[in-house]
């Protein structure tokens, strides 16, 4: 792998690779752009098949941050760390401690929170040698389980989009198809439940299908069947790359708008989405209150600011939406637009005040 030009690629700043022998580390941290801010990114631990899967992963995961807090109009740049090993075995006080050091010979660069095979406990273990991570336990101050916030977040972004798919954000009487009722699933289909929609749901889960049908009276379809029913919005929460050529045909829905990350398979998927005339909520928008959550815990957490901020995922769907009528793009493209744009205006600010800086050094 040639880790120059996978950089060049998309602009990334910096990899720091990590080792530690006597503890069996082995991380690689990538921050792919601070213009924003600090690059805040998940602690990923897989059991990658390669090593280069996982530099892979993490250039591809960090890149992501940058446009979802971007988007989110958030002052934090895009970055994550990926830990090779089996979650399930190799770790220890150890080797998170470790972690944390190396988080913190960056400085504040780059900050950690938890993500897919580590936990919260973790991030405490890494906070024992670093401030630069987000998500430790409650009683240090941190915002908690995210899985709610983002559910609230979810429900706001789903009724921007059906005041653009259906003309109202009123979801009374609409039907919603969930795929996934999982801590953000089940919570997304209490609001909506209460907000007085329909709902279908699926998941592999028995027990969380039993309780939707006692508590929301929710009807239950298959998991297979998910994507054939007729329904105002399909609402993804479980699974990625779930939009892809064999299920765009079988969607009748007006709209999508879930949780789920990584919901097209390709980009060209959301183009299908586009010509076809449903209304594709971006996914890393639309599922970022976790981050805007974890983030104000930089600024000493708060909860009414933080919900605040939550709340206007609703807007910069909006404004998504509109950027997508005006420009005749899907609103994937639109949203990625909408970050690369905020990003270089930063970029332009900021070179703008260093030229005044030496202009006045050179007496100009
Ligand atoms: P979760 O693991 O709690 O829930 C996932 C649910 O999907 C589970 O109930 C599982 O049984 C179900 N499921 C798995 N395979 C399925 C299938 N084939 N068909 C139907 N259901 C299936 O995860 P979560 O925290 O609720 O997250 C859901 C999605 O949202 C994930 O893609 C996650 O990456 C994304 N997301 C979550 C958060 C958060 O704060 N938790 C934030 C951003 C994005």
């Amino acid at each position: 792998m040639e880790l120059f030009s996978e950089m060049a690629k998309h602009d990334y700043e910096q990899m720091v690779f990590c080792a530690d022998e006597s503890t069996g580390l082995k991380a690689v941290i990538v921050i792919h752009d601070t213009t924003l801010g600090p690059a805040l990114g998940g602690c990923r631990m897989w059991n990658y098949a390669s090593e280069s899967d996982a530099i892979v992963d993490a250039l591809r995961l960090a890149r992501g941050m940058t446009y979802k807090a971007a988007v989110a109009g958030l002052n934090l740049g895009g970055g994550k760390t990926v830990v090779f090993g089996d979650p399930k075995v190799a770790k220890s006080e150890g080797l998170f401690r470790s972690l944390g050091r190396f988080i913190q010979g960056l400085n504040g660069r780059y900050i950690t929170a938890e993500d897919v095979g580590t936990s919260v406990q973790d991030m405490d273990i890494v906070h024992m040698e670093t401030d630069f991570v987000t998500g430790t336990t409650r009683s240090d101050g941190s915002s908690g389980n995210p899985s709610p916030v983002t559910a609230l977040g979810v429900f706001r972004g789903l009724q921007a989009t059906a005041k653009v798919a259906l003309g109202s954000d009123d979801l009374s009487g609409k039907t919603v198809a969930i795929q996934g009722l999982g801590s953000v699933g089940y919570n997304l289909a209490k609001m909506l439940h209460k907000a007085g929609a329909q709902l279908i749901v699926t998941d592999i889960n028995e027990e969380s299908l039993r309780k939707a049908v006692a508590e929301l009276n929710a009807k239950v379809v298959r998991p297979s069947e998910i994507f054939d029913q007729r329904c105002d919005i399909f609402a993804p929460c479980a699974l990625g790359a779930i939009i892809n050529d064999d299920t765009i045909e079988r969607l009748h829905c007006a709209a999508i708008a879930g949780a789920a990350n990584n919901q097209l398979a390709e980009d060209r998927h959301g183009d299908l989405l586009y010509e076809k005339g449903i209304v594709y909520a971006p996914d890393y928008v639309i599922n970022a209150a976790g981050l805007i959550n974890v983030a104000e815990e930089l600024r000493g957490y708060n909860e009414t600011r933080a919900m605040k901020k939550v709340e206007e995922i609703y807007d910069i769907m909006l404004r998504i939406y509109d950027v997508s009528r005006e420009s005749q793009i899907g609103p994937h493209r639109a949203a990625n637009q909408m970050a690369e744009n905020r990003i270089a205006q930063m970029k332009q600010v900021r070179s703008t005040y260093l030229r005044n800086g030496k202009d006045a050094l050179q007496g100009n």
